[in-house]
Order: C-alpha cells, then structure tokens, then sequence
C-alpha cells in the first residue's frame, strides 16, 4: 500500500477517492503489518471525515470511510495487550458498517481458507474459515438492489453420524451447523427462515440425486437432524405467521 495516496485520498473529501483508498484498506482488513502503517494517521482521517456526508442510493458511500476508520481502530486494540487476547481480524466480517466482503476474494488472505461453495437458494454459500483462530463462517450469498454478502459465525454444533466421504460430510456438517446457528443466533424474519428451509431442502436433494450418496440420508441416520432443524423452521414460522 502507499500509505501517503491513502491518506491524501481518504482526507480528500472527493466520494471517487475515499472510496478507492478506502477499499484498499478494506482489502486489508486481515494484514496486521499493512494496517498498522496506517495507525498513526487515524486522527487525521477522523478529523478530515467528520460530519462528511457522501450520499449513495442503496448504502450509504460514508462506509468507505467509516469502516477503514473502523479495521484502524480494531487493529489499534489489537495492538494492545487486552485487545490482543481476545480479538481475532475475522471478526470484522461481522460489522454491520460494511456489508461486501466477497469471500472468494478474502480467501485470497493467506490466513482465510474457502472450505466449501455450494448452490444455496439462488445463489451461492460458502464455508469460510479463518486460519489465525479457526473460526468457521457461513457467507451467503445475497441479493438487493446489489450484491453483498451475509457473514455469521458459526457457532452451533450439530451431532451426526459421519459417512466416511470427507467431501460430503463436511458439507453435510456445514448445512446443519449453519442452519442451526442461524435458527438459534439471529433473530429471524420469514424470509430468512424460508431461505434456510430451502437449503436444507436443496442439500437433500443434491444428496439423493448423485450415485453413491442416495441412501447417505437413511444409511447415517441424516433424515434425523435435518427434520429436526425443518421442525425448528416450522415452529418459528408458525409463530411469525399467527
Ligand atoms: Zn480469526
């Protein structure tokens, strides 16, 4: 990175600029030696930012700034002792601030594995794992006027028996660990539940059309923990609906 372009473009005001530096930094988010040259210019930034409105239609352009200014800040806590303990770049994935991390391009960071990529409900899901503290995420893949992506940590863990094809088990653990932490996590609205139901329904189907996976559902005990999630889903959307 050429730190001097950066913060010239960043304290710019100028839209075009701010947003291709602060992309840049974005891109960054998860190098700590690349972000920490940048530190030092924290206030500058803060102080030629503040009260800046940059417009935008369906998000506003003030992210390109706002969440630099946040990985900075982050990466600065990460410095110190307490941060240090406790706080893994990953987690800034999760900001609210910005919501187009492409997990195929972050997987391009030497500590950030794409594990699967699978059809989810028109578009596409992904496994994400992160090398530095192995934190596991699930990306979906969503549309709205634009592309972004949806990041949740998965944090559930669903018990089930394992076929012995590493390949389709993991993708199997990954659905039911995903779903699972969705259901119980967030607070879902109708249109998530429906989205999750789906996936579970697509991944059964993928399992029953493709030779040698057929009786995987039988064979392994997997009807089970798949109904039990579509049960949790129809419960969920039983109360959303009364
Ligand atoms: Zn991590």
């Amino acid at each position: 990175m050429v730190i001097k372009e950066i913060i010239e473009d960043l304290t710019s005001k100028d839209v075009t600029r701010i947003r291709r530096s602060g992309l840049i930094i974005i891109r960054k988010s998860q190098d700590e030696t690349e972000i920490e040259k940048i530190i030092p210019y924290k206030t500058q930034i803060e102080k030629a930012t503040k009260d800046l409105v940059l417009g935008g239609v369906f998000a506003s352009n003030n992210r390109f700034f706002q969440f630099p200014l946040e990985i900075i800040a982050f990466h600065q806590e990460l410095n110190s002792l307490i941060g240090n303990q406790r706080k893994c770049t990953c987690q800034l994935y999760l900001s609210k601030t910005y919501e187009s991390f492409n997990p195929e391009q972050e997987a391009e960071n030497e500590s950030i594995q794409l594990n699967h990529k699978i059809n989810g409900t028109y578009t596409y899901d992904y496994e994400i794992e992160c090398l530095k503290c192995g934190s596991r995420y699930y990306v979906s893949e969503r549309e709205y006027h634009y592309t972004w992506w949806k990041w949740t940590k998965i944090t559930e863990t669903v018990e089930f028996t394992e076929s012995g094809q590493k390949q389709i088990d993991d993708e199997a653990k990954f659905v039911l660990c995903s779903v699972a932490t969705i259901l119980r996590h967030e607070v879902v609205n109708i249109n998530e539940l429906n989205y999750q139901k789906e996936r579970i329904f697509n991944f059964r189907m993928k399992l029953g059309t493709f030779k040698g996976t057929e009786y995987f559902e039988g064979q392994y005990g997997w009807t089970e923990c798949f109904e039990n999630l579509n049960k949790e889903i129809e419960q969920k959307l039983k109360i959303k609906n009364e």
